[in-house]
């Protein structure tokens, strides 16, 4: 009733009466009800392949490199041509090895002025006018609104100064009910205000009242650092050869599990997987299952930046049995160590039953899990 299939290899190791015998001996063991007598209702064989490539790659690759200032390359091994055509010795492992190709060292002054240039945020003036327009702005105190009584008395026109006085400072100035002083323009005692002495404008604080700021990119010296060169005054320009070996690992796992994770965990720790030899060439190896053979060789394929390989490839038998008389469960069948070793599962159909019987069938459940396991 199984769908045996021709492949040898699935055959000789999981017959369908090794299956039964080894479901005999499970069931014996206390891996559940008795099997003895079993029938087999449906049996479906798979070959599991894992396959692992590690590839010594070499990458080769040639840039124009340009570095500020006069680059020291004279350790750089050298090359000519191109990189892809140089001969190098038998590469011992991964590294990366840089050359210089022959006759591409070129240092070059630059045509700034040693390294510096003139400043773009000044064009080199070294500052800027500054905001305040060389007027002097009002105190920030009395806002030159009545800056002294007495002269506010004397009414007309304002005989302030343009000419503001530094600003006196602290925290006495600013305080609330800071004390009026002796008035700068009028001397009468007591009545102006603390900050400008009753001048009403304080001198400007950007630019102390010269009018003018100074550059904050160059510190008013007019000549800045030139990007181009880095301040250098020159830049060497080559072309750099690199060569990268590399170890790179592919992996291969078929077919796509539809089994669960119990089965799983059992295959990775307790299975016998069989090594299979690739050929010299790199053609697939005896022994794998039609239906993975194109996968494997297209895994296997040889790539252009590969000078050596190592494959591992194995195999392992994978058998999903349903009995006649015991619906619920699903074996899984697979080689051992020493035996075939047996998983056993519930069966989908019991799963979707157990589901939909809905809460009361939960302690059931539990109950066929105990009995289960
Ligand atoms: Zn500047
Ligand atoms: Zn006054
Ligand atoms: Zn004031
Ligand atoms: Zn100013
Ligand atoms: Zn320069």
């Amino acid at each position: 009733m199984s769908d045996a299939r021709e492949d040898e290899a699935l055959g000789d190791a999981l017959s369908d009466s090794d299956i039964l015998k080894a479901l005999t001996l499970h069931s014996a063991r206390g891996g559940g009800p008795a099997i003895g007598g079993a029938r087999l209702r449906h049996v479906r064989r798979q070959q599991l392949l894992r396959c692992r490539v590690v590839r010594f790659t070499e990458r080769r690759h040639e840039t124009p490199r340009t570095a500020f200032g006069k680059e020291d390359l004279s350790a750089l091994p050298l090359y000519e041509g191109a990189i892809t055509d140089h001969p190098l010795p038998e590469p011992e492992g991964p590294g990366k090895i840089t050359l210089v190709r022959a006759g591409s060292y070129r240092p070059v002054p630059c045509p700034c002025d040693n390294g510096s240039q003139q400043c773009a945020g000044c064009s080199g003036s070294g500052g800027h006018p500054c905001t305040c327009r060389n007027e002097p702005p009002p105190c920030d105190v009395c806002l030159d609104v009545a800056p002294c009584a007495a002269c506010e008395k004397a009414g007309g026109a304002r005989v302030r100064t343009t000419k503001a006085r530094p600003a006196a400072s602290g925290p006495g100035v600013t305080a609330p009910g800071a004390g009026r002083v002796s008035c700068a323009v009028c001397r009468t005692p007591e009545a102006a205000c603390p900050r400008c002495s009753g001048r009403g404008r304080v001198r400007c604080p950007h630019c102390d009242g010269r009018g003018r700021e100074t550059c904050a990119r160059c510190s008013g010296r007019g000549v800045g650092t030139h990007d181009v060169c880095g301040g250098k005054g020159s830049l060497t320009h080559w072309v750099e050869g690199t060569v990268e070996y590399a170890h790179e690992t592919a992996s291969l796992s078929l077919p796509k599990p539809d089994w669960p994770d119990k089965v799983r965990q059992r295959l990775t720790t307790a299975a016998r997987w069989q090594r299979r030899t690739v050929p010299p060439g790199g053609g697939v190896p005896a022994g794998v299952d039609d239906e993975h053979r194109a996968a494997v060789a297209a895994h296997l394929t040889r790539g252009r930046v590969e000078l050596s390989r190592r494959v591992t490839l194995e195999t392992c038998p994978l058998a999903r049995v349903e009995l006649m008389d015991d619906p619920h469960r699903v074996f899984h069948v697979f080689p051992g160590a020493r035996s075939l070793e047996v998983v056993s599962t519930l069966s989908d159909r019991l799963k979707r039953r157990l589901i939909a019987a809905g809460a009361v069938i939960i302690i059931v459940v539990v109950l066929v899990l105990r009995l289960l396991t």
